[in-house]
């Protein structure tokens, strides 16, 4: 087995759509980015990319690279997941948090999971999200930003 830990922030923006585990969330903001700067995505493909000792998503995805402008990032999680298939892993499990103070994400995560497994090549069940606010404290908590962390458990194939 193979362990690996991701983390992310994102500026939150007028004049953004809000993209978490690849579904666009009705809100003010969004997050900043060069792609579509979805943090949970994010934080799970460094995580991953962790985990098979392959350095992080800045690595093989530069953000100053014009092919990666406003890109969906469950294209870059097909990529990670490649190599993870390469590396002769799968998913054991995966679990994230979202910090955010604002909007409740509970209600989204549901489909999060189920868009995310898709592209992870796994069950639903192997993969636990959470969110939580920093009770206003911090940038998270004063709604300038959104963080992720994320942690996988990698099985041999
Ligand atoms: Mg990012």
């Amino acid at each position: 087995m193979r362990i690996g830990i991701g983390y992310d922030v994102h500026r939150l923006v007028e004049g953004r759509k809000l993209i978490l585990g690849g579904i666009e969330i009705p809100y003010e903001k969004g997050l900043d980015g060069h792609s579509d700067a979805d943090v949970l995505t994010h934080a799970l493909m460094d995580a991953l990319l962790g985990a098979i000792g392959q350095g992080d998503i800045g690595k093989w995805f530069p953000d100053k690279d014009p092919k990666y402008l406003n890109i969906d990032s469950l294209l870059l999680l097909d990529e990670v997941m490649q190599k993870v298939a390469s590396a002769g892993y799968r998913i054991g499990n995966v679990d994230a948090v979202v910090i955010a103070q604002q909007p409740r994400l509970g209600p989204y995560f549901p489909a999060m999971k189920q868009k995310l497994a898709q592209h992870m090549g796994c069950g639903e069940d192997r993969i636990n999200l959470k969110a939580t606010t920093e009770e206003h404290l911090g940038f998270t908590g004063r709604g300038e930003g959104i963080a992720a962390e994320a942690v996988c458990l990698l099985e041999e194939i």
